[in-house]
């Protein structure tokens, strides 16, 4: 059986292999927060566009600067103004942060390392060349690239296509992902459910994965657990960029899934994986799309959702997938588990004393939603170690969007 890691790492080559042109839409800037480029940006100026002052104080020639030097202040220069002078020798001009230095002038020194009386200042503290300035063209060259195509708009992102003009960009559509929950016991989260019933809230977790991922989630409802109408169903689902299915891919009687996909041509690349939950997992290629068969317990589809579909998502949106983004953090309690597999527990980051501590949470199984929604992460255990003492430092993955 995969590791999740190997699992992970066939569902990347296997969608890097089957994605063709990916189609692109302008957007707005202030709607592509999140969204991934399919331009590249450049800068359509030098950055700084002139020698930046990053202090307010004043500018002076560093040669003059000597410990205890008394200098004459000719002027002063704010941001978004000039100064039509030249600093001359034992002269310097007050000057603002994010203002421009001015011809002459190598060296600005801090308002708090000087003490002013009337128009001369005297200096608390030598000067060095260049100090407090940042030259211009020293962050980035007019023409150079700042953000190639593929790169996902987080706020610094969105802030420099702002700052060197990008007010409409060219970005990768979302790719359009089909939901379709099965069970005959599942009922839609607005009737009200029969005894045996459950809502269904598999639905939900993979609509709300998909819109944090970045995929424009489209929920079929959900398939009847009979091969026939749960095929047509999933033909619909073919229609999307992806098709994600809940439910049907353990090894019940009537968990249908993998044979319905097998009858309908799905290359399989995997149909199982060493994790708890998780562990049933079905991942292949039909008729040109990815599809992922989720387990249906709903952890087990939260996690699978997690470890497998986000890097679907993320290369069908035009980007690299991202890494799984697993830290370290103490624990709090001891851990004993037994397993072949790899345990992915629901569990609580805090900060404790000024250090990020996790609790792993008392829980009932994959079917614990309750327990899902009081955590902020994963502790990861693998077999390689099952025993953990409180203190050590165990793997965390956190919760998409809580974390
Ligand atoms: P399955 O993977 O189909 O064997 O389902 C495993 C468990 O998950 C069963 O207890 C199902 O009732 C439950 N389940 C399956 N689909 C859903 C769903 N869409 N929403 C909530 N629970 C579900
Ligand atoms: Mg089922």
């Amino acid at each position: 059986m995969l590791s999740y890691e190997q699992a992970r790492e066939k569902v990347i080559a296997s969608v890097r292999a089957m994605r063709g042109p990916l189609a692109t839409e302008t957007v707005e800037l202030a709607r592509a927060c999140g969204r991934v480029l399919a331009q590249p940006i450049t800068a359509d100026r030098d950055y700084p566009p002139f020698d930046r002052s990053i202090r307010d104080g004043f500018a002076l020639r560093a040669n003059d600067a000597v410990l205890g030097a008394t200098l004459r202040c000719i002027g002063e220069i704010k941001a978004g103004s000039g100064f039509d002078g030249v600093v001359g020798p034992g002269e310097c001009v007050q000057i603002m942060t994010g203002a421009a230095v001015p011809a002459g002038a190598d060296a600005v020194v801090m308002i708090e390392h000087v003490s002013i009386e009337g128009d001369r200042i005297m200096l608390s503290r030598p000067a060095t060349r260049g100090q407090s300035i940042v030259e211009r063209a020293k962050e980035a060259r007019a023409g150079q690239q700042l953000l190639a195509a593929g790169t996902r708009l987080g706020y610094a992102e969105m802030a420099l296509a702002g700052q060197v003009g990008g007010h409409h960009l060219s970005v990768f559509k979302r790719p359009r992902a089909a939901i379709l929950s099965t069970g005959d016991e599942v009922v839609d989260v607005s009737a009200t459910p029969g005894p045996l019933q459950v809502r269904n809230g598999n639905s939900i977790a993979l609509g709300t994965l998909a819109a944090l991922t970045g995929a424009e989630g489209e929920s079929l409802g959900n398939a009847p657990d009979e091969k026939i109408e749960l095929g047509r169903y999933i033909e619909r689902g073919l229609e999307a960029d992806l098709l994600i299915i809940s439910g049907g891919v353990s090894m019940g009687k009537y968990d249908l899934v993998e044979m319905v996909l097998g009858e309908l041509g799905t290359q399989f690349v995997y149909d199982s994986v060493a994790i708890r939950p998780g562990r049933p997992a079905v991942f292949g290629v039909c008729r040109g799309k990815p599809v992922f068969g989720l387990p249906g317990n709903p952890v087990s589809t939260m996690v699978t959702f997690e470890l497998f579909v986000v890097p679907a998502i993320d290369m069908l949106g035009g980007a690299e997938p991202r890494p799984l983004p697993i830290f370290r953090a103490r624990l709090a309690q001891a851990l004993r588990e037994k397993s072949e597999l790899t345990h992915f527990l629901p569990a609580r980051v805090q900060t404790v004393r000024g250090e990020t501590e996790v609790s792993v949470l008392p829980w009932q199984g994959s079917g614990d939603v309750v327990t899902m929604a009081e955590s902020n992460a994963f502790v990861i255990v693998s077999p390689e170690k099952l025993n953990w003492d409180a203190g050590e430092m165990a793997m965390v993955l956190p919760r998409r969007g809580v974390l």
